[in-house]
């Protein structure tokens, strides 16, 4: 391996117990109970994690309250909460390397991505926030002249962020960034996959000088404990969610105790539509980035690939050329293209649904299992495609969330957006053509969020993301998280 014991900047941290965050302080659980974090790529215990509950959820919902109502946080000037929000990013830029290793030890994805779009989009994300602490205004509405009216944007307060594991920190940026930005107080918990890098972030959370209890941090499981304490809560104000549909579902029905505000940012199963006039080099290696990236552990991923028939076969050669050469191997190893996944339950999960679309009539054109040798203590599977599908089979109906590829072909602009729609989700959609009006038609057919012409998985802090129909609801980044993380009060002051 390219990266050696000696080189392990995160050493320290991994050998300590990773407690709670809970009013500045870091604690045991309740309970006293801990789970185990581990290497996917090895199947080892990399880390020893506080299991917390319901009891430590409210401990941090308290905690959270009273920095939100009475704290120093509630009092600060946006110009100094603006300045924490650098400090932080900056924190997160000195220690970049010690967290890219954290984030490929615990997810298991290569590290060449951590370092270089995990880690620096982290830090954008926390830049681009802290610009906009300054900037969040109300308006003067003149709408009558006897009355002087104007509206506030106030945070909406206690805010609880439950995450998922495919992106641990780049998701803990996108919850925290903005919700930080707009004054609420949060109470965080990172999916039981992964939770070091939050655990990190938390260290430098109280490092740039953050107040107590402004930012809580509660590793545990979901159904049942610490997730499901937070979206129960009567006293959470508002719940952000990225995950699966399924647990999108428990989530708002969660919420209606107290009808907290739910924002969901949930999966999908993103058609990539490859036109006979496309830059046939380029869109191969789009649908390669669109469904191996992070071992195809993206909500966005470009996992179903339309193929126009006329270059089918062109492009599938191009396409297995391309795969047979990936390098799948250890996350640490610098070389390595392709990871494990994220867990033994993901590998099983996305060889089971190999086994469907085996059963259902696709032909595997490459891969179609999990690799021997050295590799087979990790999770890992091989890169996957298959040809021959159709777009009612359940190979292209369900998020596999793994590295495989449902390829159909298709004849008409109408056929394939009629194609693309037909699906319960609309997270993203990509095209890849010369002609303009074929891409910007598409571009406005496709029932999704986001839509990327001769490009894919492209994602800015600026930009805002969120899905259509059983994607979920609510846009995150850009302005549009301000909206999330703000309730607007109007006054009105009578001049009579
Ligand atoms: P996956 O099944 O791929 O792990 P989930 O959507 O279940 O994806 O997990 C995303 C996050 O949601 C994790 O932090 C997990 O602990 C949490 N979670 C899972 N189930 C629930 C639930 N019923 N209530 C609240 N949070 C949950």
């Amino acid at each position: 391996m390219a990266v050696v014991e000696k080189e392990l900047l995160c050493k320290d941290f991994l050998t300590k117990d990773k407690q709670l965050l809970i009013d500045g302080k870091w604690v045991n659980a309740e309970s006293g109970k801990t789970f185990e974090t581990r290497n996917p790529a090895t199947d080892q215990v990399i880390g020893k994690v506080a299991e917390g509950s319901k009891a430590d959820v409210d401990k941090a919902v308290k905690a959270a309250r009273k920095a939100v109502e009475e704290g120093p946080w509630r009092k600060m000037s946006t110009a100094q909460r603006a300045k924490l929000m650098y400090k932080l990013a900056d924190l997160v830029e000195k220690n970049a390397d010690q967290l890219a290793q954290l984030e490929t030890l615990d997810n298991g994805k290569p590290i060449n991505e951590s370092k270089h779009i995990d880690v620096p989009q982290t830090i954008e994300t926390f830049r681009y926030y802290g610009g906009w602490a300054t900037k969040i205004e109300g308006e003067t509405i003149n709408a009558n002249p006897n009355m002087f009216t104007y509206t506030l944007r106030e945070p909406v307060g206690v805010v609880g962020q439950i995450i998922p594991w495919n992106f641990p920190m780049l998701m803990a940026a996108w919850k925290l960034g903005p919700a930080l930005a707009c004054g609420n107080a949060i109470v965080l918990k990172p999916a039981e996959q992964t939770p070091l890098t939050a655990l990190r972030i938390g260290e430098l959370v109280l490092e740039a000088g953050f107040p107590e209890g402004v930012v809580n941090i509660i590793t545990g499981f979901g159904a049942d404990s610490a997730g499901s304490a937070i979206s129960n809560h009567m006293d959470i104000d508002k719940v952000a969610f990225t995950g699966e549909d399924k647990t999108g579902r428990e989530i708002v029905k969660a919420s209606v105790g107290n009808l907290k505000r739910v924002s969901l940012e949930l999966g999908g199963k993103a058609p990539n539509i490859v036109f006979a006039d496309a830059d046939i080099d380029a869109a191969v290696k789009g649908a390669i980035t669109g469904i191996f990236f992070n071992q195809g552990q993206v909500c966005c991923a470009g996992s179903r690939l339309f193929l126009e028939k006329s270059i089918h076969d062109e492009f599938m050669s191009k396409l297995l050329a391309r795969v047979a050469k990936m390098q799948q191997g250890p996350g640490m190893d610098e070389k390595t293209q392709i990871g494990p996944q994220v867990s033994k339950d993901q590998q099983d999960r996305i060889l089971s649904y190999i086994d469907i679309a085996k059963k259902e009539g696709a032909s595997v054109a490459c891969g179609g299992d999990a690799p021997a040798g050295d590799l087979a203590k990790g999770y890992f599977v091989k890169p996957t495609i298959f040809t021959g599908v159709n777009n009612d089979m359940r190979i292209a109906q369900e998020e596999v969330f793994g590295p495989v590829l449902a390829v159909i072909p298709f004849n008409s602009v109408e056929e394939v957006a009629e194609q693309a729609n037909k699906i319960t989700y609309g997270l993203s959609g990509a095209v890849w053509t010369s002609d303009v009006k074929k891409a910007h038609k598409l571009a406005s057919q496709i029932k999704a969020g986001t839509v990327w012409v001769n490009c894919v998985n492209m994602l800015d802090p600026a930009i805002p993301f969120g899905g259509y129909k059983m994607s979920g609801y609510g846009r995150e980044l850009g302005k549009h998280s301000i909206d999330l993380y703000t309730n607007i009060k109007s006054v009105w002051v009578n001049l009579g």
